[in-house]
């Protein structure tokens, strides 16, 4: 047996949430079946553990969407057992049983190898945080920015997508501006490569259609009057890449930035991304991630820990990554 985490809902949708003892036999539908050495907290676990929104869709549910560990069984001709995997979304966590258990069992399309630098501890400091950090720093590169252009903003500085932004930003040689409510983690945030800290008030009420222009690329892991602030400052002909809703799903703006100074909004989605983009993603955090870089953001949780964290990261009590180590 192992334990995991289990969200149940009652007749009148109540949500509660246990840790339970389960076999193999409980587990859902798939080829491979992974001894779980690591896990972590996103903002996407928080919602499912609090319920705050309905991302889980199948009841019940074991949540987390992320996790590194070690093959223990394969019908996949592309894994064996002694493998060693990540495993970041495809809707794990959400309508699969998730990462928060001892063993799981997924396809074997959606896992990644874990890259050789990386212990699994790790591959979940950076999780789908440091993972959509990447792909949009991928998508703002493609799109023909580079640090000589001008400066970077990334929203939501001090969470888990936001850090590692910064990080992987400054590690290209770009100038970062982190806007962040917590100006208090100054240090924290230029430690990462942040150059100048912008209080989050400046850019969370109903703006201009245009302002100033300030940036010529953003990472924005916000949403709402956040993400129309920052388009409203894109520099002319710049890029800013959506991948967040911290402050909300809605997107009050108007197309003034994209038809009078040719700016670009990118969309970035973890979690359907090809297997190809993950791949390049997971390639280019081994080469470009410090081992200080991954120290400064990860805090080391155990299993007990992280329905907590989970309640936590909702409450915007979370620097940087929360890590789960699974023992047992
Ligand atoms: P996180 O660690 O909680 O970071 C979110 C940060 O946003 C917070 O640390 C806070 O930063 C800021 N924030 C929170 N509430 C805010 C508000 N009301 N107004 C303005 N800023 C606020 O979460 P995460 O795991 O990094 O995820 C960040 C967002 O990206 C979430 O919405 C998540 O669902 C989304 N996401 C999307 C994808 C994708 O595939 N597109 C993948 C991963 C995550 P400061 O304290 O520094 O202000």
């Amino acid at each position: 047996t192992f334990r995991a985490i289990l969200i149940s809902r009652d007749d009148d949708k109540k949500q509660s949430v246990d840790v339970v003892e389960l076999t193999p036999d409980d587990l859902m539908d798939g080829d491979v079946d992974v001894k779980v050495a690591a896990t972590t907290v996103n903002y996407k676990d928080g919602l499912a553990i609090t319920g705050k929104s309905p991302v889980v869709r199948r009841w019940p549910m074991i949540p987390g969407v992320d996790l590194a560990g070690t093959v223990v069984r394969s019908d996949n001709a592309r894994w064996k057992p002694g493998d060693e995997v990540v495993l970041n979304g495809w809707g794990v966590g959400e309508t699969h049983y998730g990462a928060y258990a001892g063993l799981s069992r997924l396809k074997g399309e959606w896992l990644v190898a874990l890259p050789e630098r990386f212990s699994a501890r790790d591959a979940m400091a950076i999780g789908t945080a440091g993972y959509t950090a990447m792909l949009s720093v991928l998508a703002l590169e493609a799109a023909g920015l580079s640090p000589k252009d001008g400066p970077a903003v990334v929203t939501g500085a001090s969470g888990g997508v936001g850090s590692f932004a910064i990080a992987l930003l400054a590690k290209r040689g770009w100038e970062v501006l982190a806007v962040t409510g917590r100006t208090a983690e100054a240090d924290y945030l230029k430690a990462l490569g942040a150059s100048e800290i912008v209080d989050r008030a400046e850019l969370s009420d109903p703006g201009k259609p245009l302002s100033k222009e300030r940036w010529i690329a953003g990472i924005d892991a916000v949403g709402s009057h956040t993400l129309a602030n920052v388009l409203a400052a894109t520099r002319y002909g710049g890029a800013v890449a959506a991948c967040g809703l911290a402050q909300g799903m809605e997107l009050p703006s108007s197309v003034a930035p994209f038809i009078l100074r040719g700016v670009s909004l990118l969309g970035i989605d973890s979690v359907m991304a090809s297997l190809e983009r993950r791949e390049a993603a997971w390639r280019r955090l081994s080469e470009d991630l410090d081992q200080s870089v991954l120290d400064q953001i990860a805090t080391d949780i155990g299993f007990d820990d992280l329905i907590g964290a989970a309640r936590d990261i909702i409450d915007g009590k979370i620097r940087g990554r929360i890590v789960a180590k699974m023992t047992g």
